[in-house]
């Protein structure tokens, strides 16, 4: 797709996800709050149908995690363990014409001999050269705690829900006693003072992420190896499973020199976004790096004493990291169609029935005839009990209430006619994708969307 096109197409989805309510501006009324997004009622569902997904898989399917949901705001200690209150920066560059600003790393290009940034010859907004001296910005968002505000009250807006899991280790040693190797899983918010938010809500400054610290006994050798590789598998997996194109889905190793410091191997899984091959997630074998760190600022041991081999060691970890909103966004721009039915142009959402935001639309053909409406209502009473996300809409006449089923993405619309309650011929059931629909008998209609779902 060439700039133009892929711009055009990202326009049509921010504007479908606001037409539709999926997603809004955040503040929108007063013009906004960049960096920051609002989840309407679909937006919102479908967000909650890909965490709960990810729960079940990485959670309650197996038999070796340990959820939290920590506290957003924590000791600033813990930000000073892990570098982040010294480190946790980009570098900022300015134009002192226009005053827009960016990241050097994003517009220009590190020299590695002298560590410093060749930037472009003109400012990307105004064309100007009026370049300032790159400055490194720290991404936390800094606040007090309590009504004092002296260096002793500072607290950060947590940058990453990993480190929540790590100060609560001894928590969960102390009141699970799990057996190594065990994981510890969280949803939640994380913020970022990104210097250049961009691209919809890929680069937001307020997100959710759903993070893993699966702890392990000090590899020997490669041995850590085939437990990182299962877990991009799973990854992948899990990619495919709330119904992104495999096609789309790109590991990349990242190389040393790119790494972290303290990360031993880092796999990028990267996505084709509109606006090209990005970062989806994150997968690092972290060592133990992070347990260390918070063992050393907070004077508590975190360790672990193996019952077996009677030896006391730090636990390694492997950290599959995963954005919310990114997830929300790869689903909606790989969902999305443009084409033509019944001689009109539609626009729909090829969303998989397992986070489509709305199952199934029941419609009476007609809204003035009470029979049809008495029957729709029956049949949509039945359907919400099975299937919970079901929708009834008798609005404006049938081909329009199927366009917006297909622009939010419903598998699923049944149409009760006079057939069903005159002729007892059953319902119709029409399919998202192909628009073909079929007839069905009333009483096979639960089986039949059961095993379509
Ligand atoms: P990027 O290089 O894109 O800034 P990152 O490598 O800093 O991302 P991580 O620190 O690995 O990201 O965070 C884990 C995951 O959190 C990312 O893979 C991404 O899905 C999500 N994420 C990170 N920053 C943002 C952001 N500003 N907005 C939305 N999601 C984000």
């Amino acid at each position: 797709m060439n700039k133009k096109t892929t711009d055009s197409v990202m326009e049509d989805i921010v504007s479908l996800a606001k037409r539709r309510g999926f997603i809004f501006q955040g503040s929108e009324i007063y013009g906004g709050l960049a960096g920051t997004w609002d989840y309407g009622p679909f937006g919102l569902t479908l967000k909650n149908n890909i965490k709960n997904l990810w729960w079940k898989r990485f959670v309650e399917d197996r038999e070796d995690m340990y959820g939290i949901d920590a506290a957003i705001l924590m000791n600033q200690k813990v930000w000073q363990a892990t570098g982040h209150v010294g480190g946790f920066a980009d570098p900022l560059v300015e134009c002192k014409n226009c005053n827009s600003r960016f990241r050097a790393d994003q517009i220009g290009a590190l020299i590695e001999k002298d560590k410093s940034w060749q930037l472009p010859d003109s400012c990307p907004n105004c064309k100007k050269f009026a370049w300032s001296p790159v400055k490194q910005f720290n991404m936390m968002f800094e606040t007090h705690v309590g009504a004092v505000q002296d260096d002793n009250s500072v607290s950060y807006l947590r940058p990453e829900t990993a480190q929540g899991m790590f100060v609560n280790y001894k928590n969960i040693i102390d009141t699970f006693h799990p057996k190594l190797p065990f994981g510890m899983a969280q949803i939640g918010k994380a913020f970022r003072n990104e210097i250049a938010p961009r691209d919809f809500t890929f680069r937001a400054r307020e997100f959710e992420q759903m993070e893993i610290e699966y702890l392990i006994k000090p590899p020997k050798g490669d041995e850590w190896v085939p437990l990182f590789d299962k877990f991009k598998d799973e990854m992948v997996a899990f990619s495919k499973e709330i119904g992104l194109d495999e096609n789309h889905i790109h590991p990349i190793e990242i190389a040393e020199a790119d790494r972290a410091f303290y990360s031993k191997r880092t796999i990028d899984i990267e996505f084709d976004f509109p606006f090209g091959q990005k970062e989806l997630y994150g997968l690092a074998y972290r060592t133990d790096y992070d347990l260390k760190k918070q063992g050393e600022f907070s004077g508590v041991a975190l360790d672990y004493y193996d019952e077996e081999t009677k030896e006391r060691f730090v636990p390694h970890c492997i950290e599959p990291s995963f954005g919310l909103d990114r997830t929300v966004l790869a689903v909606l721009t790989d969902a999305y169609r443009a084409d033509e039915m019944d001689g009109e142009k539609r626009v729909y959402l090829k969303f998989s029935p397992k986070v489509a935001p709305v199952k199934i639309a029941v419609f009476p053909l007609l809204r003035n005839k009470p029979e049809l409406v008495a029957k729709a209502r029956e049949i949509y009473q039945v359907l919400k009990k099975e299937f919970g996300a079901v929708e009834f809409d008798d609005n404006g006449n049938i081909g329009k209430r199927y366009r917006r089923q297909d622009e939010i993405g419903t598998p699923y619309c049944v149409t009760i006619d006079f057939e069903t309650i005159e002729e007892g011929k059953g319902v119709t059931i029409r399919d998202r994708d192909s628009g073909k629909q079929e007839r069905l008998a009333e009483k096979d209609l639960v089986t039949f969307i059961k095993g379509k779902l």
